[in-house]
């Protein structure tokens, strides 16, 4: 049995240093917004190599808090993937503003900055530039959009935890300083993952940090005196030191994500599958590996059949979402042929190569008449 995903077996190598960071805690006697939390702040704004981090209690906290940080007036729109997971836009609509969906690139899942421009209107005021799979979005072009009209830019980097981007006008920069903001998530399945629900937002902006420490903490910067109608969305102690045990290895377990990427794009050769993109395997970070088979169902139900768990990232749209039922009658095609097709293969850093190879071979094998 090879399951889709064992948590478990992902955090082993760290058992270790793991309970060392919770007993220094659970010792301290000082749970929430301390030591530890102060230390992973400072750790995780080097590595995206911004000034800025700040810890919050999830992902969807996140987003959210910098687009009601942002105080863009009630309304304004926000451009966001058609096909992310539905997080991205709640967080549009949990700030009170309205997403705009545009259909992504069919190769790379990404934001297709070509069709974002002609979906800019006089209330759209960010891009929401998800790093879909731990592969950064075409940020040049979006970047120059951002500049034409005055666009604010959120990374969604929730699955791209140590993912570089190539500009051709500057330096490589790293996924979380590539926009105005960014939102992370530590959820335990990302590539950096805690062991429960954490977030965090990147950024080179002082006001802006300054204005999401308060709104994190009841909107309180000094205890008792609340300056904005906030939050409670905090990184606790508990998490940031499981966290700063891990952020360590985050570089050598993306590693060995890509040598196990390098397995699958060779040793795939099933004519009817689609490969993901692999013209940048080591500027990706390889969240997820991801293929496409137009029979995508029976496709799984035959791997099933051989012990390998399988996901869907994702089955639904969120305009086909009940929760989003005000859109369920717009069309976007590409987005809807991707949620039909999209399969996720087992990829961690805990997999071995034999794994991969007989995950590989069961895939060849499918050939439905
Ligand atoms: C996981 C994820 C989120 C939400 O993070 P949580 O910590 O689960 O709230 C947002 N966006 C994307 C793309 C994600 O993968």
């Amino acid at each position: 049995m090879i399951p889709f995903l064992e948590l478990s077996r992902v955090n082993q190598p760290h058992e270790e240093r793991i309970r060392l960071a919770m007993n220094r805690v659970m010792e301290s006697g000082w749970y929430v917004l301390g030591r530890e939390v102060s230390a992973f702040e400072e750790q995780f704004a080097r590595l995206c190599g911004v000034r800025q981090c700040i810890g919050v209690g999830n992902g969807l906290d996140a987003l959210t808090l910098v687009l009601k940080a942002w105080n863009f007036p009630p309304g304004s729109e926000v451009i966001v993937p058609a096909n992310t997971y539905i997080a991205s836009a709640l967080s549009v609509t949990l700030a009170g503003l309205t997403p705009v969906w545009v259909e992504p690139d069919p190769h790379t899942y990404l934001l297709d900055p070509a069709r974002i421009e002609a979906a800019i209107t006089s209330r759209t005021k960010a891009i929401l530039a998800v790093h879909l799979y731990g592969r950064c979005c075409e940020m040049d072009p979006i970047n120059t959009l951002a500049q034409q009209h005055g666009l604010n830019i959120l990374e969604d980097a929730a699955q791209a935890h140590g993912a570089l981007y190539h500009s051709a006008t500057s330096v490589t920069r790293l996924a979380g300083s590539l926009g105005d903001a960014s939102g992370w998530s530590f959820y335990p399945s990302k590539n950096l993952g805690a062991l429960g629900d954490a977030g965090a937002v990147t950024t080179n902006d002082d006001q802006l940090a300054d204005r999401l420490r308060a709104l994190r903490n009841y909107g309180s910067i000094q205890k008792y005196v609340n300056e904005y109608p906030g939050h409670n969305s905090r990184l606790d102690e508990l998490q940031a030191a499981v966290l700063s045990a891990k952020l360590p290895f985050l570089a050598t377990e993306n590693a060995r994500r890509r040598t196990l990427v390098r397995l699958y794009l060779t040793g795939i050769t099933n004519p009817a599958v689609t490969l993901p993109p692999a013209d940048r395997i080591d500027l990706d970070v390889w969240h997820l590996f991801v293929i496409r088979h137009s029979r995508r169902d029976e496709l799984r139900a035959f791997l099933s059949g051989r012990g390998i768990g399988t996901e869907i990232h994702y089955p639904i749209p969120p305009h086909r979402q009940e929760a989003y039922a005000a859109y369920k009658h717009q069309s976007l095609p590409v987005s809807e042929q991707l949620h039909r097709e999209v399969l996720s293969l087992p990829l961690n850093p805990a997999l071995t190569d034999e794994e991969v190879r007989y995950i590989c071979d069961a895939v060849n094998q499918f050939a439905p008449c």
